[in-house]
């Protein structure tokens, strides 16, 4: 898919689209059997034995207005229940039907078939507003979708998902709208993902015109605004101004929440891992355990709520075991990439010469309470044991056969931890067992 199609397509099948399928109110799809005939000869580069039936070609598919709604070159089919999302070849729609369509199908057919008029004013406004409330839906849909692709580094992905969103986000936004802002943050960084640095840096600016144009934009937009400046300028690999980007990034997540918040953490680990990209490693740690600190705080505060519950539950129902969560899913995954990625940073270098013990035993147990309240026990364990090894590992340096007379001995890792890694372990191997009677019964 070339950037100039999708460009195009982004900008202008939107409105074309909408347009013939309002004024046609679906009858085109109701072609003559010579037409459907005609409408499967069209483009060569369909195969018609291959056609399933599910597919609904075009009665009037010479006109090349229509583009495929995955890559944006001219469609022949549209989808049979909406009627309102179209295609150049079966394994296009195949393919929407597998990242976005069906979730929002239901929302397209509606918007399709909602052209009731009413002459009574107030009945008017009833079904303006309906529209625009489903459109919203629409938006909130793709934008999720888009977003975990990114996360899962799917970018291509990405750019149907996201097409979906910006085809009707400017049905809901005017352009200077704040709300349009995490939007267009989110195609620059679906551009940057895909390596297409000219698009990505395009949106990011327009992006930038609008926190310009606005007199107070709220520091958490600033915050996401630098933070997809500074993933861009990573990419880019201007490391040097992603050090800025990110400490924009933290100085404005300080000022919409505070310095423990976890918006501020991301910020932290952001710029710890431009400085390892440095080569400074030092600095890098320093920072990553800045986020791990809050991260540990976050999460056993999550902990602590989880044992409560199961520990009521065990009383009411035994074999409840569903985890009981309440951080956005899309929260966890960043979190968990974070945490692993500086897990194995850290692995990879010599810990005595960087890294104390100390904090490498604070990873493995934030990294085992995480994989508590995902619901990962086995995982979880895993880290359990890890963290004792690392303490076991400590009281080895300790012992007066390591230590010279002239090196300062470590402070021992505490029995703090040694009384909350115990409580991880009791709790998540209660977990295991039962999984284990469970299958046995
Ligand atoms: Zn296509
Ligand atoms: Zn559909």
């Amino acid at each position: 898919m070339s950037a100039s199609t999708r460009d195009s397509k982004s900008s202008n099948l939107a409105p074309k689209a909408m347009k013939r399928s309002q004024s046609l109110d679906g009858s085109y799809c109701r072609g003559s059997e010579k037409k459907r005939k005609n409408s499967f000869s069209h483009g060569e580069h369909i195969d018609c034995t291959v056609m399933k039936p599910s597919l609904l070609p075009l009665a009037l598919p010479k006109g090349q207005s229509i583009k495929c709604d995955v890559c944006g070159i001219a469609a022949y089919f549209s989808c049979p229940k909406c009627r309102n999302s179209f295609y150049c070849s079966k394994e296009h729609m195949k393919r929407d039907m597998e990242l976005i369509h069906p979730h929002v199908c239901k929302i397209l057919t509606f918007i399709k078939s909602d052209v009731a008029h009413s002459n009574v004013k107030t009945e008017r406004e009833k079904l303006k507003a309906e529209r625009i409330a489903q459109y919203k839906r629409m938006v909130d849909i793709s934008f999720r979708m888009a977003k975990r692709s990114i996360q899962y580094e799917k970018p291509n992905d990405a750019f149907i998902q996201i097409s979906y969103c910006l085809r009707f986000a400017f049905k809901i936004y005017k352009p200077h709208d704040i709300g349009i802002i995490p939007l267009l943050l989110l195609v620059s960084k679906v551009y940057a993902a895909d390596k297409k640095m000219p698009q990505a840096l395009n949106f990011l600016a327009k992006a930038d015109f609008v926190i310009l144009q606005m007199r107070h934009c709220p520091p958490g937009i600033k915050a996401d605004f630098f933070q997809t400046k500074g993933v861009i300028d990573v990419l880019a690999e201007n490391y040097e101004d992603a050090i800025y980007s990110f400490s924009e990034e933290i100085f404005y997540a300080t000022e919409a929440h505070n310095t423990e918040h976890q918006r501020t953490a991301s910020g932290y680990y952001n710029l710890g891992s431009v400085f390892l990209k440095q080569g400074k490693e030092q600095i890098a740690f320093s920072l990553f355990m800045h986020f791990i600190e809050i991260m540990k705080t976050t999460l056993s505060k999550e902990f602590e709520e989880i044992i409560k519950q199961e520990m009521q539950e065990l009383v009411v129902v035994q074999d409840s075991d569903a985890r009981k969560s309440n951080m956005p899913e899309d929260e966890l995954i960043d979190i968990r990439k974070r945490l692993n990625f500086i897990f194995n940073s850290i692995s990879r270098i010599d810990p005595s010469v960087l890294v104390k013990i100390n904090q490498i035993i604070c990873i493995c147990y934030t990294l085992s309470v995480f994989y508590y309240v995902v619901g990962d026990y086995k995982k979880s364990l895993k880290f359990v044991d890890r963290a004792y090894l690392s303490i076991s590992s400590n009281s080895y340096i300790d012992s007066p056969k390591t230590t010279s007379a002239t090196s300062t001995p470590q402070v021992s890792p505490t029995n703090v931890w040694v009384d909350r890694l115990k409580l991880l372990r009791k709790h998540a191997q209660r977990h295991l067992l039962r999984g284990v009677v469970r299958e046995a019964t």
